[in-house]
């Protein structure tokens, strides 16, 4: 990495970059000296000139630098290789590594392990990429090499996949390919021994939830003997768990067919075969407002981020307390409610008031069995509260 310009703070800015957050926003810089190019690296300095750190430079939105390193030394040539080690040493401690009957996790969670606008997906051996920033767009073949560098021989392809992430504002138009090796297809991988084939091309973000791995061993603990019904169901995740732990029923509704037709296929390869399932391609709303009472006693809703920004987040909040209410409604008395929200704007405090708030007009009594977040391949810095965006609650109703 080369030298390049400075962001001068206005005074007093300086301390939240001193406590390590990672986001300098455009109103604590006081100029800019020189002319950084989109996602170019830039040095920070407090007003009275002290260099605070570096980071990737941004002209879009409120964050106008992503902080990369908070040392005064400017990053260099280890520095990705540097990072990534870092990330697998975390995967490693967290026993993610190194396992037959897991063979999937989330290698690198941007700010949470100090890469701020990296995903990087790792599906037994080929990771996806999704680059939320120009500046690790711009970084994407630096990356692919640090990638290569760590995992050896181990790393059979590295797939960019940020042609839909990379924000509009940026102005570079990318597009998905790989970095390294090439095109094998669907990719097997295991979860807790349960197989899924995960369409990183074709599907939804990098291709498959990780970060609701150890939600969903949690789900199998209650669904023996229960009819369950998983909406938003995507390819399967918690429908192929709950039909392992011997539930009565599951019925899996999404809107997607290709996410259907795909967790069809990892129901058949867990061993489950079309008559011991069901599946709907549909409306989760429609689906919840037309089913009959004491249809399910375990309902689990995973939607997606109802709201991207803070602007959406008053009607992504009525969004979830209506499908919320709709899903305490239906529940058969005894039954257990596995509800999410991935909404990084929509706090832990906001979702469990929407909980109760929904709660309260259904009029049944709600008791929390368990408060859910993120596993640990998704980690949160502890100066990146931010970072924080899955939450789940269990509840109980009797
Ligand atoms: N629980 C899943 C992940 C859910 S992702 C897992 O563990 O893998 C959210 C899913 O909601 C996507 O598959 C998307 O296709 C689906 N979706 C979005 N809006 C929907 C709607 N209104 N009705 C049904 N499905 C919807």
């Amino acid at each position: 990495m080369q030298k390049s310009t400075t962001i001068v703070l206005h005074k007093g800015k300086h301390q939240s970059v001193l406590r390590q957050h990672p986001w300098v926003f455009s109103g604590a810089v006081h100029r800019v000296e020189g002319n950084p190019a989109e996602g170019e690296l830039v040095a920070v300095h407090s007003n009275s000139g002290q260099c605070l750190g570096w980071g990737h430079y941004q002209q879009g939105g409120s964050i106008r630098v992503r902080m990369l390193s908070f040392q005064e030394k400017v990053p260099g040539k280890a520095f990705w290789k540097q990072k990534i080690e870092s990330a697998w040493k975390l995967r490693k401690a967290a026993g993610l590594t190194g396992r037959d009957d897991l063979t999937a996790f989330r290698l690198v969670f941007a700010e949470g392990d100090g890469l701020p606008g990296l995903i990087a997906d790792y599906y037994d051996g080929t990771v996806v990429m999704q680059c939320h920033t120009a500046g690790m767009y711009l970084q994407r073949e630096a990356l692919a090499a640090a990638l290569h560098q760590v995992l050896g021989d181990g790393l059979k392809a590295v797939y960019d996949k940020s042609a839909d992430t990379l924000h509009e504002v940026s102005g570079i138009k990318a597009e998905n390919a790989y970095l390294f090796g090439e095109s094998q297809g669907s990719i097997l991988i295991r979860e807790h021994g349960h197989e899924f084939l995960v369409d990183f091309e074709q599907g939804q973000k990098t291709g498959f939830f990780l970060d609701q791995r150890d939600n969903r061993q949690l789900l199998a603990n209650y669904a023996r003997g229960r009819s369950v019904l998983n909406t938003f169901s995507y390819t399967g995740g918690f429908s192929v768990y709950a039909a392992a732990a011997g539930a009565r029923s599951v019925h899996s509704v999404d809107s997607s067919k290709p996410a259907i037709q795909l967790l069809e296929q990892n129901m058949g390869l867990n061993g489950f075969q079309g008559d011991t399932y069901t599946v709907e391609v549909g409306d989760v709303f429609e689906h919840l407002k037309g089913m009959s009472q004491d249809l399910a006693d375990l309902i689990i809703l995973d939607p997606p981020a109802f709201a991207k920004g803070l602007k959406a987040r008053h009607n992504a909040l009525m969004a979830y307390k209506r499908l919320n209410l709709m899903a305490m409604n239906k529940l058969k008395p005894g039954g257990v409610l596995f509800t999410f929200s991935c909404s990084q704007v929509v706090t832990t405090d906001l979702f469990e008031g929407i909980i109760t708030a929904a709660g309260i007009e259904s009029g049944r009594a709600f008791t929390i069995l368990h408060r859910l977040s993120q596993p640990a391949d998704h980690p949160v810095g502890l100066y990146h509260p931010e970072g924080r965006y899955l939450k789940g609650l269990v509840l109980w109703v009797g």
